[in-house]
């Protein structure tokens, strides 16, 4: 049986979709030749946002999967999205199974298909839910448990939101650290193809999973990406991921120094991590600010008010002892975000 703990990093690759019989072959075969890849996977039924697109080709595929497990030695990974899936793909001897995004997000499908699963000891991997909600990316990760499923793991492929940004989905590592710290006894693999939405930023994001201790990547890699039936802009040819690979760093545990230099560049890493996702969050905070600042000119309102503020203030230092983080400490910051969200009505105010 699989066993996805047994090498860090574990590398899971292969096209988003399996299309025809030749493009799986293929794929399978370059990637395993590189020696680069323990598992394979392909999507055999894919959730589309919209119908009309192709939705995977189904049951006729599993074959092909059997087929590159037989002649590359690769085991085969496929999402699954309720019980039929899973019934059919057990039947085909499907090594590992991976619940996507969609699929999380419904509690109600991960509950049939961890029943679907009992007595089973199939490795599954949990994407996280579309929307940033650790709760329900861990409520999913019980009710597998619940079922008996023993070999659990995590894939981390960013969170969906609103509006244009670098990404197809925001990467919001923090969370991937909150559920690493609530179930640090399961392996954690990012999927940067799925936060990118496109094949140059890949290399970047996993190397920030690298650097922050995830134990593998789930990575799309298609024999001709430009022409791939799904996600095309995020594929790459099984030559560029072995580059891509080559050139990311896994730090080693290693002698007493080097560990110790390990930790702390991981530690600077989640450091730098946060302070752009804290700096991007203020950043949306003042111009909710100037929103307001709008609003009080249009209206001939004054900036100053002072009640609200005190309501603020007080908001916030009611959750100093369950935010571990000192009153005097909230204050200093919250004192320096008004100041700058002042200015910024100010200016507004001028205009
Ligand atoms: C996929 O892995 O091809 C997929 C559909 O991913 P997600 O569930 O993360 O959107
Ligand atoms: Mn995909």
């Amino acid at each position: 049986m699989l066993d996805i703990k047994s090498k860090k990093p574990l590398i899971i690759a292969g096209p988003c979709s399996a299309e025809t019989v030749e493009q799986t072959l293929e794929t399978a075969k370059a990637l395993a030749a590189s020696g680069k890849v323990d598992i394979f996977r392909a999507g055999v039924w894919k959730p589309r946002t919209k119908p009309g697109g192709f939705e995977g080709v189904g049951i006729p595929a599993l074959p092909w999967l059997v087929e590159v497990k037989k002649s590359t030695g690769l085991p085969v990974a496929i999402e699954v999205a309720n019980a039929k899936h899973v019934e059919s793909a057990l039947a085909f001897g499907i090594d590992m199974f991976w619940i996507g995004a969609r699929t999380t997000s419904n509690p109600f499908s991960v509950q049939e298909i961890a029943e679907s699963l009992r007595g089973t000891d199939i490795p599954v991997l949990v994407k996280n839910p579309m929307n940033a909600d650790v709760e329900l990316w861990n409520g999913a990760v019980e009710r597998l448990a619940k079922c008996g499923i023993k070999q659990l793991g995590l894939i981390h492929r960013g969170f969906s939101g609103y509006g244009s940004s670098q990404y197809r989905n925001t990467p919001m590592w923090h969370l991937a650290i909150e559920i690493q710290k609530r179930l640090p006894e399961l392996p954690i693999f990012c999927d940067p193809s799925h936060i990118c939405g496109n094949r140059e930023l890949l290399l970047d994001v996993s190397q920030q999973a690298a650097d922050l201790n995830f134990d593998g990547i789930m990575v799309e890699s298609h024999i001709s990406p430009q022409s791939a039936w799904s996600d095309a802009k995020q594929q790459v040819t099984p030559a560029d991921l072995v580059a891509m690979l080559d050139t990311i760093i896994w730090r080693a545990e290693g002698s007493d120094s080097v560990a110790y230099q390990t930790s702390l560049d991981e530690l600077r890493g989640v450091i730098d991590r946060l302070d752009d996702e804290i700096l991007n969050l203020i950043s949306k905070r003042m111009e909710a600010a100037e929103g307001i600042g709008r609003i009080k000119r249009e209206n001939n309102v004054m900036i100053l008010q002072s009640s609200r503020w005190n309501q603020v203030v007080e908001r916030v230092l009611a959750r100093s002892e369950e935010l571990g983080l000192s009153r005097d400490f909230l204050n200093i910051i919250l004192e320096a975000i008004h100041i700058e969200s002042i200015n910024k009505q100010n200016r507004v105010m001028q205009k």
